[in-house]
């Protein structure tokens, strides 16, 4: 490929190619729900389209955000005799989410480009209130970090703090050769739906991501000796959880636990 026809590799432009994996992605879209019906689909990166093409059929108002500049008339060529389509050249990681409250329910949907995948996240995050849900390509691992439970090796921060404000749903894997050029990892298409209520209670939420983030430090250490700072062992152990084990062993429950005791002891 020449000139602007190549990708980037700093915007992490891997293309889906695959006509079967885009249709999957366009079935979750292709909703007679009325509540996604009434949605603002909001694309993050449409590239040269590939996902675009399949969404704005769905005639539902579609926001694509895109930061190369070079694709910005490609996409306007392709796609501005549709209505309910609108470009914004933006990056997605300075956006202001919530200028588009508006226009809520969003349903955001992405092949994400790895290298902004999870500072993306943990900024939307913030701005759940206006999302009705989000559907993502990642890289694999980063699928299965979202989504590990207790005992799983990918289970980790990303994982607590995640599924603390969203139910994840690992829909399925899709292998390099679906993009062009293939990346080097296999990619996964994930389900982020965000809670009617967070599991952790309002005043605990800092407490318990300090907590987690401690506690993860450093994943071959016990729980006693990484959360030293914050807790000693018996008071672990009072609330009826093992001193000795590691975090990687401890549910979300129990680390809600560890946070209620941590607060008790020094509320923010
Ligand atoms: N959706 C297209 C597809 O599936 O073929 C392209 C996916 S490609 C993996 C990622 C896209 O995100 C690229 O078009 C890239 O230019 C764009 N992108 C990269 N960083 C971005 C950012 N910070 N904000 C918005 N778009 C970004």
């Amino acid at each position: 490929m020449a000139g602007r026809e190549r990708a980037r590799k700093r915007f992490g432009q891997n293309f889906l190619v695959d006509e079967t994996v885009i249709d999957r992605i366009a079935g979750r879209f292709n909703s007679d729900d009325e509540q996604s019906k009434q949605a603002t689909i909001v694309e993050i990166g449409p590239g040269r389209g590939a996902l675009t093409a399949a969404l704005v059929t769905t005639g539902q108002p579609l926001i694509a955000l895109e930061i190369d500049r070079d694709l910005i008339p490609l996409l306007q060529t392709r796609f501005s005799r549709y209505r309910n389509f609108e470009l914004r050249q933006a990056d997605a990681l300075q956006f202001d989410f919530a200028s588009l409250a508006p226009l809520a329910p969003l349903r955001l949907v992405g092949n994400l480009p790895y290298n902004i995948a999870t500072p993306l996240i943990f900024r939307l995050l913030e701005v759940l209130d206006n999302v009705a849900d989000m559907h993502f390509m990642l890289q694999w691992e980063v699928v299965a970090r979202l989504a590990a439970g207790a005992g799983d090796p990918n289970y980790g921060q990303l994982s607590l703090v995640v599924q603390n404000l969203c139910r994840v749903n690992a829909l399925f894997d899709v292998p390099a050769e679906c993009f062009n050029p293939a990346p080097k990892v296999k990619s996964g298409f994930v389900h982020l739906q965000p809670r009617e209520q967070p599991l952790v209670p309002g005043p605990l939420h800092s407490t318990f991501n300090k907590v987690v983030k401690t506690a993860f430090a450093q994943r071959r250490k016990t729980l006693r000796n990484n959360l030293k700072s914050l807790l000693t062992a018996d008071q672990i152990a009072s609330a009826g959880i093992d001193a000795g084990k590691r975090a990687e062993q401890i549910d979300m429950a129990d680390f809600i636990t560890l946070a209620e005791l941590v607060h008790a002891i020094q509320p923010e």
